[in-house]
C-alpha cells in the first residue's frame, strides 16, 4: 500500500484553523497554506483561540505535521541588495517561521530571493544563508524535530536564485545550520527552468539531479503545476494538470516515483473550484 500525501495550497480566510477544513472538504491528504497575509510585511499575532482551533481542526481532519507545508509571504527576499528589504525579509521569515512553530508544524517553504544582478551567483548564495543563519538563530524551537526552512527552486524569472538544485545546495552548504535546510520541488518552475519533465525519463533525471546535489533525504515536497510557459521559458505562471505545457504523462511519471510517498505533493494550480478534481486525476495516475 503506498501512502500518498496530495492536496492544494487551500485558503486560510478567516484564520489559519480553517486550513485544515478546506483541505478536507476537496478530499485531500495534505495541504499548504500561508501563515499570514502573504502580500503585506506586518500582521497581527495569532490570537490564541485561533491557535487552539487550528490544533484541534487539524487533528480532528487526521493531518499530522509530516503532510503540512506551508508557504511564505512573497515579498520575502533574503538575498535583496536594499538593505531596508532584506531587514524586512529576515524579520518577515523570522515571524512566518514563530507562527510554523506555534501551528505545531514542521517546515515553512520559501522562494530563496535575489540580489537583482547585484552580486554574483556564489555571493548571492552566501547572502542568502546568512539571512536564513539569522532567522534560526532568532526563533527558537526545542522539539525533537525542529522545524525546517525548505528553500523551493524557481523557473529563474530575472536572476532569481534556485533554477537550479546545484544553487539550492550552494546555499545549503553556505549556512552553518544545514541540517535545519531542505528542498521542495515545483514542477511548472523546473519546465520553465528548462528540466523537461514530460517523461518519465526526464522526470527521473530532475531527480537524479536532486539526488546528486541536495540529497534525497532533503526532499521535502512537491508543488504540482502545469506550465504555461515552454520549456526554458523561466516563466513563473502555472496551469492546471494538464491543460500547459508538462501534460499527463509527466504528471504520470511523478505519481508513479514511489521515492515521493509520504512527502506532500501540493497542488498551486489556477483553477481552485477543480481542486478535487485534480487530485482525483492525479490518484488515478498514481496506480
Ligand atoms: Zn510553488
Amino acid at each position: 500500500m503506498r501512502t500518498i500525501a496530495l492536496g492544494a495550497h487551500v485558503s486560510a480566510a478567516g484564520g489559519v484553523n480553517n486550513a485544515p477544513t478546506n483541505a478536507k472538504q476537496i478530499g485531500a491528504t495534505a495541504f499548504a497554506l500561508f501563515t499570514r497575509n502573504q502580500r503585506r510585511w506586518q500582521s497581527p499575532p495569532y490570537a490564541p483561540e485561533t491557535v487552539t482551533a487550528f490544533h484541534t481542526t487539524l487533528e480532528a481532519s487526521g493531518y499530522s505535521r509530516d503532510v503540512v507545508l506551508p508557504h511564505a509571504g512573497y515579498l520575502i527576499n533574503l538575498g535583496s541588495p536594499d538593505e531596508e528589504v532584506r531587514e524586512k525579509s529576515i524579520g518577515g521569515l523570522t515571524d512566518e517561521l514563530s507562527r510554523t512553530i506555534a501551528l505545531g508544524l514542521g517546515m515553512l517553504n520559501f522562494h530563496p530571493g535575489t540580489s537583482k544582478g547585484e552580486l554574483d551567483e556564489k555571493a548571492t548564495c552566501r547572502r542568502i544563508a546568512q539571512g536564513i543563519d539569522r532567522v534560526l538563530q532568532d526563533v527558537r524551537d526545542d522539539r525533537e524535530r525542529p522545524a525546517l526552512l525548505v528553500l523551493e527552486n524557481t523557473a529563474g524569472q530575472g536572476s532569481n536564485m534556485g533554477a537550479t538544485f546545484q544553487q539550492l545546495a550552494m546555499i545549503i552548504e553556505a549556512s552553518t545550520h544545514p541540517d535545519r535546510l531542505a528542498v521542495c520541488v515545483d514542477t511548472c518552475h523546473a519546465f520553465a527552468a528548462g528540466f523537461d519533465i514530460r517523461s518519465e525519463e526526464g522526470w527521473n533525471s530532475l531527480m537524479d539531479g536532486v539526488i546528486a546535489t541536495v540529497g534525497l533525504q532533503k526532499l521535502a515536497g512537491i508543488h504540482l503545476n502545469d506550465s504555461l510557459g515552454g520549456l526554458g521559458s523561466h516563466k513563473d505562471r502555472h496551469q492546471p494538470i494538464g491543460k500547459g505545457e508538462i501534460g499527463i504523462e509527466g504528471f504520470k511519471a511523478i505519481m508513479q516515483d514511489q521515492r515521493l510517498d509520504g512527502l506532500p505533493l501540493i497542488l498551486e494550480t489556477p483553477e481552485e473550484d477543480n481542486w478535487a478534481q485534480e487530485i482525483e486525476l492525479l490518484r488515478s495516475l498514481a496506480e
